[in-house]
């Protein structure tokens, strides 16, 4: 029985190999693996086989049915013709699903928030569209003073402005909580201004302010310092040029070593080594006596920075108006880029 067996694998192998289409190997399939085919055949020896090479020869036959099975089922996937249709080209890139990405200026305003938060700064919010009281007369802005000009700030009916800065979050601050005091306020201003590669009448402050017992100038520096070097590297220096702001006494142009060429002058500094980077000042005690302050008791320092243009810095960009266009082959670049 045993070489019976292997002439039906030798047979079946061959036969099965060989059909050319289906019907062949249909044609094949019968003789052998059939229910009255050769293998069903050699399953009823099986019993007038003697005792003792039963077991060996039932599994030999078992063997032999699985494997002719497999090439049975091998062969006709083979045979079995491709689907009509149009057919998939497998050299086409795939297609992909474009993860969302972290604008530049949310990227910047982060950093910055985070790091004046790691100092204790609180961030605090206020209407875009602001009262004239607070977007200027609160601040201490004089009847005089040409940021109130028509042909700078944009007015709206009933004593609003859009406001031109974000300071009026501060006198909305002050108003409602007693000192200690300490916010940063990131957000849009507008101004009337011509549009061009370094303006843009919508752009992003971010102003701080800090009132207490004692504050002094010396802590403007510091916080200063601590912040840019943070932004910039621990090589920054700083340094204050006097200037005048009518909510700051004393009050100064903030400039930073230029981070490019560490001071040293390059195209992005203008060869001076140094880069503006906003005003500060020492909160004129009529601001703090307008929202009620004793200023006797408390002092305070405030400063500014422009997110667009740290950012602008920080990713090399050359024209503002790139930040506000929404063009996707410019935001692309900032996929993976995440806040420091
Ligand atoms: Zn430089």
């Amino acid at each position: 029985m045993k070489s019976e067996l292997d002439k039906i694998r030798a047979d079946a192998t061959t036969a099965l190999n060989a059909a050319a289409d289906l019907a062949a190997l249909e044609h094949a399939s019968i003789k052998f693996l059939s229910r009255k085919g050769l293998v069903a055949g050699l399953f009823k020896l099986l019993g007038q086989a003697d005792a003792s090479e039963r077991p060996a020869l039932g599994q030999a036959l078992n063997e032999l049915k699985t494997d002719l099975e497999a090439l049975e089922a091998a062969r006709k996937l083979a045979l079995t013709p491709k689907s009509k249709g149009p057919s998939l080209d497998w050299t086409l890139p795939g297609r992909t699903s474009w993860i969302g990405g972290y604008h530049p200026l949310t990227i910047v305003m982060r950093e910055i928030t985070d790091i004046f938060r790691s100092m204790g700064f609180r961030v605090a919010d206020g209407p875009e569209i602001e009262l004239v009281k607070y977007n200027f007369d609160m601040l201490n802005t004089p009847a005089w003073h040409p940021s109130r000009d028509e042909s700078d700030t944009i007015y709206l009916a009933n004593g609003f402005v859009v406001r031109t800065e974000t300071s009026p979050v501060q006198v909305r601050t002050m108003e409602a909580q007693d000192p200690p005091v300490r916010i940063i306020s990131p957000g849009r201003v507008y101004r009337r201004d011509r549009p061009d590669a370094t303006h843009s009448p919508m752009f992003h402050q971010c102003e701080g302010l800090y009132v207490d017992k004692g504050v002094t100038m010396a802590e403007l520096k510091g916080t200063l310092l601590a912040f840019y070097r943070e932004l910039f590297g621990q090589q920054t220096k700083l340094r204050f040029r006097p200037h005048f702001f009518p909510f700051t006494e004393p009050s100064a142009e903030v400039d930073v070593t230029c981070p490019f060429c560490k001071g040293d002058g390059c195209r992005i500094c203008k060869s001076t080594g140094w880069l503006e980077m906003g005003g500060c000042g020492m909160v004129d005690p009529n601001v703090l006596a307008g929202v009620g302050y004793d200023t006797e008791l408390y002092t305070g320092f405030a400063f500014g920075l422009g997110i667009d243009r740290i950012a602008m810095l920080r990713f090399g960009i050359n024209n503002i108006r790139l930040l506000f266009d929404s063009d996707v082959r410019f935001l692309r670049q900032f996929i993976g880029i995440t806040p420091r």
